[in-house]
């Protein structure tokens, strides 16, 4: 299906009222990909009469800059996008995170890990397996369960001793909690069924941040009620362990879709760090909001409404 003709067709699927969101980290400034992204949120909450958020991604204070958040707002109000309601930053909120973890902890679902990379990678060698054939998760490769077998006097030693850890989720225990079955909603396909397993034991909170992506991800979209969940085809698989926490933390099912990134000249993914041209440089150089729309994959048109 050409692509204007997929984005009509997931306009006419877009839950009534659907409440979506953009997301992006304050990493950096906007680039053309960024921009399909939010006109993508920002479509399908129109199409079915629902309400675009804004939400900023940082939790990663190491690596997010106030005034990339501050460009955000900007580069979007200039792209002709409205958000709905407050915009929510995340690093606001870290006891709300804290609380979430420590209902996965109190039912065991959760262990503190000690391991370095170094020590992973040791370990996966250990197992016979050369670095590029060990087996690999949607995170990267998969925790070989290291610290699930410390005692608990070991695990308190060790946290007693200031050793840093991150939080793991024990992914055994959790599926056997988790009802059968997982599966999500995507738009434009169906129902499609879930293997969190694929991650192994994930990490939820990490040594540096004090919570993960996954567990911030799916609690946000929890407490704003957003109904259909839109981002990049590369955030998929993340996904089937998102529906995993939502099943276990009794958090609301939302639907999906997700949109194919947008190519540079060189059919390579558009990504910052190659050079992407960011959103204020295209107006920075005289181009309006409607081109770069375009150039965004957004052509006229295909908006609803
Ligand atoms: N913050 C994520 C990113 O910038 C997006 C999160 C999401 O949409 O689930 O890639």
């Amino acid at each position: 299906m050409p692509a204007t003709a997929r984005l009509r067709h997931l306009f006419s699927e877009s839950p009534p009222g659907a409440v979506t969101r953009f997301a992006p980290s304050p990493t950096g400034h906007l680039h053309l990909g960024h921009a399909h992204s939010a006109l993508f949120a920002a479509s399908l909450a129109e199409a079915a009469g629902g309400r675009f958020l804004l939400r900023l991604e940082d939790i990663d204070r190491s690596r997010c800059r106030p005034e990339f958040a501050a460009a955000i707002e900007e580069d979007l109000a200039w792209l002709g996008l409205a958000w709905d309601g407050p915009v929510r930053a995340q690093s606001a909120h870290m006891p709300a995170y804290r609380a979430a973890l420590d209902r996965l902890a109190g039912r065991g679902l959760l262990y503190p890990c000690f391991c370095t990379r170094a020590d992973i990678q040791r370990e996966v060698a250990a197992a016979g397996h050369a670095p590029h054939l060990a087996p690999r998760g949607p995170d990267g490769p998969l925790y070989p369960g290291t610290c699930r077998r410390l005692s608990p006097a070991e695990r308190e030693d060790r946290i007693a001793a200031g050793q840093p850890y991150a939080l793991r989720l024990d992914m055994a225990a959790a599926l056997a909690e988790a009802p059968p079955g997982l599966s999500f909603h995507e738009l434009g396909e169906g129902r499609l069924r879930c293997d969190p397993g694929q991650f192994g034991d994930a990490v939820l909170a990490r040594k540096d941040v004090p919570a993960s992506y996954h567990l911030c991800v799916t609690h946000d979209d929890a407490l704003q009620g957003v109904t259909l969940v839109t981002r990049g085809e590369d955030l998929r698989p993340a996904t089937h362990l998102h529906r995993l926490l939502q099943a276990l933390l009794e958090w609301p099912e939302p639907a999906y879709a997700h949109h194919p990134l947008i190519l540079g000249p060189d059919g390579k993914r558009l990504a910052k760090r190659e050079g992407a041209p960011a959103l204020r440089a295209l107006r920075a150089a005289g181009q309006a909001p409607a081109a770069v729309r375009a150039m965004a994959g957004w052509p006229p048109g295909v908006r609803p409404g």
